[in-house]
């Protein structure tokens, strides 16, 4: 791992964010910065954590449920949510979630930025509810209705967010998440930005909830995302250099 580059990397990342924020005249402090891990290392998690970040993102169970256990190996934290203390690491789950995995995850995660059906909320609240914990999720929007992309379309989107506000007890609905259907495009993506911001204004009034979090923008767009509202942006190649093996998202 080149140590070096990476917090390079990083602080080029924190000052572009910073730079961001004042452009949409934002406080820095709304948006936390989620650093997508997923295929590097425990020890470049580890350099990074050491460097002030606090909040991972990843996109496979396993592997997120494999490094918390490393990390806190390794120095003694690797807490699953808020307020666990231990360092005050936060790990997120932002891939997809298959409801045969949804065991594995429910109270394990600061945050789940995926669920998108019922069945997943069914099988979450599940495992919550036997266990006695609670998660915090975002519903995540297939704006374009992408075959190949996880999320529920727009037009679902009201039922399920009421569905898991008044049938999930040990679900604690947190706002959206997105993925643009254009990819890297920068400031093109802006306007499907918006539209989950003003899907979230609309949710908001229907469920009298104050869904406050937006988790969107990455690496090549998270710029125009912060113009929009967004209080989470999941940065992996910009912070970590390209990663070992391409991966399909979801
Ligand atoms: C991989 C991934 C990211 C990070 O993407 P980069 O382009 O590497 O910044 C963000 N969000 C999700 C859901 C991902 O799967």
């Amino acid at each position: 791992m080149d140590r070096e580059g990476l917090i390079f990397r990083y602080e080029r990342v924190l000052e572009r964010l910073e730079a961001a924020c004042a452009a949409a005249g934002r406080s820095r402090a709304e948006v936390t910065l989620l650093a997508v891990s997923k295929l590097h290392s425990v020890e470049a998690v580890a350099a990074l954590y050491a460097a002030g970040q606090k909040d991972f993102g990843e996109n496979y169970v396993q592997e997120a449920l494999r490094k918390r256990r490393e990390m806190t190996a390794l120095q003694g934290t690797g807490a699953a949510g808020e307020g666990s203390g231990d360092g005050g690491m936060r790990w997120h789950f932002i891939g997809h979630l298959q409801s045969r995995k949804a065991a594995l995850a429910a109270g394990n995660f600061a945050l789940i930025h995926s669920l998108d059906s019922r069945r997943l909320a069914d099988a979450l609240e599940r495992s919550l509810a036997s266990a006695g914990l609670r998660q915090s999720v975002l519903i995540q929007v297939n704006l374009a209705k992408e075959a190949q992309k996880s999320g529920i379309a727009a037009e679902d989107l009201p039922a399920l967010a009421e569905y898991v506000s008044q049938v999930c007890p040990h679900l604690d609905l947190r706002g959206l998440m997105c993925l643009p259907p254009v990819f890297d495009a920068g400031q093109a993506a802006r306007p499907h930005f918006a539209r989950l911001h003003a899907l979230r204004e609309n949710l908001r009034v229907r469920l009298l909830s104050p869904l406050p979090e937006l988790s969107m923008g990455m690496s090549g767009d998270f710029e125009a995302a912060v113009g929009e509202g967004a209080t989470l942006v999941r940065i992996g190649t910009d912070i970590f250099g390209p990663r070992a093996v391409a991966q399909s998202m979801h």
